[in-house]
C-alpha cells in the first residue's frame, strides 16, 4: 500500500533555499506539495510546488509542459515519483541546477492561490467513529451508532461549485429552520453555524464506468491530501436531513487548503490500520494486507479560532482541539474501493471529504456541535469570550502536520475561512 521511501525522504536532506530548512516550515524539501497560483487576476493559473516560503513555478523550470493540473494528476504513479525526484534533485543543497530553479521561484506572499485543481464531483464521507458516535448520542442517546456504520464507509454526494480556497469569506447562510415547539418553519439566517475538521482526498487517475477499483490498487488513483473545512448550518441540518441527508445545511461553502501533499510525501507517516477488539472484520473488498499494514496516515490536525476581538488585540487565534487522521475508522483505500464497488466511475480531480475527524477524547471533537454538546455547553476562550456557535467575523483555521522520529516534519499548510454577516437582500 505504502509507496517506497527513497532519497527524497532522507531526514538529513537540505535545500539551498534557507527558508526550506527552517525547522518550523510546513514545506521542507521532503514535502513538495502541488498547488495553483497566479500573480494577479489578469494572469492564468500556474502549477507550483511549495518550498519554504517560496513557490517553484513548474512550467518556468521546464518540469511540466503547461498549466494543466488534471494532466499532471492523471499520470502514472511512476511518473509522479520521477517528478518528485527531479524536484528534489534541483532543490537540494549542492544541485547543479540551483541557478535555473532559483530563477523559477516566486514568494508565496506575492501570489494569489487558487483551488489546486478544477474539482469535479465531491463526495463527503463519515469516517470518524468518534464523530459518528458523539453526534449519534446527541440525537439518539440509547442508539448512538447506526447498525451499518461498522460495515459501510458512509458518505453522501456533495456539491463542488461552492468549494473555495483558504482565505475565503462567505456570508452566513439563510435557510429554513423550525424550533421543535413551533407550528411552522421560518426563513432566516443560520443561528447554529459550525465548522467541520476534515481532510480532502484528491483522485488522480479515473476508472472506467462499470469497472471497480480493488482495494490493493486504490491508492494508485489518489494524488494526495489537503485540509478541508465543511462548514455546516446545524439548525438547517436538523430540520432537513431526514430522509435524504444534508442538503442546504452543507452546500453554501466549503474551504480547502491550497496545497496537495502527495501520497509520496506522506509515505514515511503511514501506520497500520486496526479495528477495536470485538468489531467485525470488513467485507473482503474492503480488506487487504496492505491496508492493514500501512492503510492509515499519521497526520496531526488542529482547529484554531480567531474572533474579531482577538484580531483587534493582535492575537493570531486560539487552538480549540487536536486530533489525528490515523484515528479514522475507514482508510483512504477503503473509501476508493467502496465508492467504485458498484461500478461508479471516479474522474481526475474528484474530491473526497473524510468526514469530521474527531479523536476518542471528549475534548477532541472536530466540530462545535461536539465541543459544546449540541449547543448546550458553550466553550470558554482564554480572553474571556465564549462560543456556542460561530459568530460574524469569526475566522476558523485548520492546520495539519506529520511528525515522526527519523523523518523530517512536513505540514499541510493552513485552511482559513471567515464568516460574514448574513446578506440583507
Ligand atoms: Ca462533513
Amino acid at each position: 500500500m505504502r509507496l517506497a521511501l527513497d532519497s527524497t525522504h532522507d531526514v538529513g536532506l537540505v535545500s539551498w533555499l534557507e527558508s526550506a530548512n527552517d525547522p518550523s516550515t510546513d514545506f521542507p524539501i521532503q514535502n513538495l506539495p502541488f498547488g495553483r497560483f497566479r500573480r494577479d487576476a489578469d494572469d492564468g493559473w500556474r502549477i507550483g510546488v511549495a518550498i519554504g516560503d517560496q513557490i517553484l513555478d513548474l512550467e518556468r523550470v521546464g518540469l511540466v509542459p503547461n498549466a494543466d493540473m488534471h494532466g499532471l494528476m492523471d499520470q502514472q504513479q511512476a511518473e509522479h515519483t520521477a517528478l518528485r525526484r527531479a524536484l528534489s534533485d534541483g532543490l537540494r543543497h549542492g544541485s547543479d541546477d540551483a541557478a535555473r530553479f532559483r530563477n523559477a521561484l516566486i514568494a508565496q506572499t506575492a501570489v494569489e492561490m487558487g483551488l489546486p485543481c478544477e474539482i469535479g464531483d465531491y463526495t463527503d464521507f463519515y469516517t470518524s467513529i468518534h464523530h459518528a458516535t458523539t453526534v449519534g448520542k446527541l440525537f439518539r442517546p440509547d442508539n448512538p451508532l447506526l447498525p451499518n456504520y461498522k460495515w459501510v464507509p458512509i458518505g453522501y454526494h456533495g456539491r463542488a461549485s461552492s468549494i473555495g480556497i483558504s482565505g475565503q469569506s462567505f456570508a452566513r447562510p439563510i435557510g429554513q429552520t423550525k424550533a421543535p415547539d413551533a407550528a411552522a418553519p421560518s426563513l432566516g439566517p443560520c443561528s447554529r453555524l459550525d465548522y467541520e475538521l476534515e481532510v480532502g482526498v484528491f483522485i488522480s487517475r479515473p476508472n472506467a464506468p462499470g469497472e471497480r477499483i480493488p482495494i490493493e490498487h486504490a491508492e494508485d488513483h489518489v494524488f494526495g491530501i489537503a485540509l478541508f473545512n465543511d462548514w455546516s448550518a446545524r439548525d438547517f441540518q436538523a430540520w432537513e436531513y431526514q430522509p435524504l441527508g444534508p442538503f442546504l445545511s452543507k452546500n453554501f461553502a466549503s474551504t480547502l487548503s491550497p496545497w496537495i501533499v502527495t501520497m509520496d510525501a506522506l509515505a514515511p507517516f503511514r501506520k497500520n490500520w486496526t479495528r477495536p477488539e470485538g468489531d467485525p472484520d470488513p467485507l473482503p473488498y474492503l480488506d487487504s494486507v496492505g491496508n492493514r499494514e500501512t492503510g492509515s496516515i499519521d497526520i496531526e490536525l488542529e482547529v484554531w479560532l480567531q474572533t474579531p476581538a482577538m484580531q483587534k488585540a493582535g492575537v493570531a487565534g486560539e487552538r480549540l482541539m487536536r486530533s489525528n487522521y490515523a484515528d479514522a475508522y475507514w482508510t483512504v483505500a477503503q473509501m476508493v474501493a467502496h465508492h467504485t464497488v458498484n461500478g461508479c466511475n471516479l474522474r481526475t480531480g474528484d474530491l473526497f471529504g473524510s468526514g469530521t475527524l474527531s479523536g476518542p477524547a471528549a475534548d477532541q471533537g472536530g466540530s462545535l456541535l461536539e465541543l459544546t454538546l449540541g449547543g448546550k455547553q458553550p466553550i470558554r476562550l482564554s480572553n474571556g469570550e465564549t462560543r456556542t456557535w460561530l459568530e460574524d467575523g469569526d475566522t476558523v483555521i485548520l492546520r495539519g502536520y506529520c511528525e515522526r522520529d527519523g523523518s523530517r516534519r512536513i505540514g499541510l499548510g493552513e485552511c482559513r475561512g471567515t464568516v460574514l454577516r448574513a446578506r440583507a437582500d
